[in-house]
């Protein structure tokens, strides 16, 4: 990367702009000021996954302003800071953000969900976009808690993965797995096999881990990362098959990393005894999971759902991917310019690629 010359922030830069369901627009739309507490910084490279495809079908969600700028995972350089900004912030620094920062005792009054402990489920969370873009806004709030540095010599895609992977960090530290469990993981997408790296490092190889998909390839991936079976359960009975990998047709935990009511459903009946859902994968709030209430009750099933992350996850995945834990390289199964996202959006729906690498086009470069 070359060094960020000393920046103008005047003038209009092409960002994605998203209007409402399917309709993202490449406008010209000014290059943020950076205001008290901000931070400028180039887009050196975007990540888009599929909840920008969730969000752009949907033309709506919780984490995002419509119209206005998508896109939310990204990795950069800062190239101007705003008045008031904490000296450890200067232009030059190469840098990553997660997508959100929760309430700040600094900025007043803490919500009652922080105060539990609960920032994922922060009241007053407050979201950012705007990665499809040459240049990124980071609110003061983000700057202060879910911004960091990154090592000059650490390419920018190696970190790129902060924030899903963070959601991921922060699910495997709430949910209790025991050495020996068999973990069965609905979804061998990128979340699923970030599932796989990150019980791996934790747990060691101990757990049994089964990867669910309908995608041969995916399954391999997920083998070669760590899962002890990869099993396609596109046809068939999955817990026969189940039977069959591990001797059991059930799981103690299981991982629902798809985000459909289909794969919930799937995922309740491979619950064992004593077992745990973990509902990772986000379905828009409608469609309704019947649950046996007696079968609930007497195996002690538990359902646990799991949203987001919290600054000390995004801290921790930071720390990983730079250090080089996460085989990033694995996932990153296409690279486009930024003027091609409705190309990349496309090949997520299509599961044609895992992870899409974007490259904004710099005029400065
Ligand atoms: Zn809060």
């Amino acid at each position: 990367m070359t060094p960020a010359p000393a920046f103008q922030t005047r003038g209009l830069m092409r960002a994605a702009v998203l209007y409402g369901t399917e309709d993202v627009r490449m406008e010209d739309v000014p290059i943020p000021l950076p205001g008290p507490g901000e931070v400028l910084a180039r887009v050196d490279v975007a990540s888009i996954d599929f909840t920008d495809r969730k969000v752009y079908l949907r033309g709506q969600h919780p984490m995002i302003k419509i119209p206005g700028l998508f896109g939310h995972e990204w990795a950069g350089t800062i190239v101007a800071v705003g008045p008031g900004v904490e000296a450890r912030w200067r232009p030059g620094q190469r840098v990553v953000a997660a997508n959100s920062a929760p309430c700040l005792a600094e900025e007043g009054a803490v919500c009652r969900q922080c105060r539990r402990g609960r920032q994922s489920m922060c009241e007053d969370i407050q979201y950012n976009n705007g990665a499809f873009a040459p240049y990124i806004l980071v609110p003061s709030r983000l700057v202060r808690v879910n911004l960091h540095e990154i090592p000059a010599d650490v390419p920018p895609e190696r970190v790129v993965f902060t924030e899903p992977y963070a959601c991921v960090l922060h699910a495997v530290r709430r949910v209790a797995i025991q050495p020996r469990d068999a973990v069965v993981i609905l979804g061998a997408g990128p979340m699923g096999l970030f599932w796989v790296i990150a019980l791996r490092r934790r747990y060691g190889p101990d757990p049994v881990i089964v990867s669910l998909d309908h995608q041969d390839d995916r399954l391999a991936v997920a083998r070669a990362l760590g899962a002890n079976h990869g099993l396609n359960s596109k046809d068939g009975n999955t817990r026969d098959m189940l039977q069959a990998a591990i001797g059991r047709p059930d799981a103690d935990v299981v991982i629902e990393s798809v985000g459909a009511l289909e794969t919930h459903r799937e995922a309740l009946g491979l619950v064992g005894r004593g077992g745990t859902l973990v509902s990772f994968g986000g379905v828009a709030p409608g469609p309704t999971l019947p649950v046996d209430i007696g079968h609930l009750h007497y195996e002690e099933i538990s359902i646990q759902p799991i949203y987001h992350h919290t600054p000390a996850d995004v801290a921790q995945s930071v720390q990983q991917l730079v250090a080089g834990q996460v085989p990033v390289e694995r996932l990153i199964t296409a690279r486009l310019p930024l003027s091609e996202l409705r190309r990349a959006l496309q090949m997520v729906a299509d599961r044609t690629t895992l992870r899409t690498i974007l490259i904004p086009e710099h005029q400065d470069a």
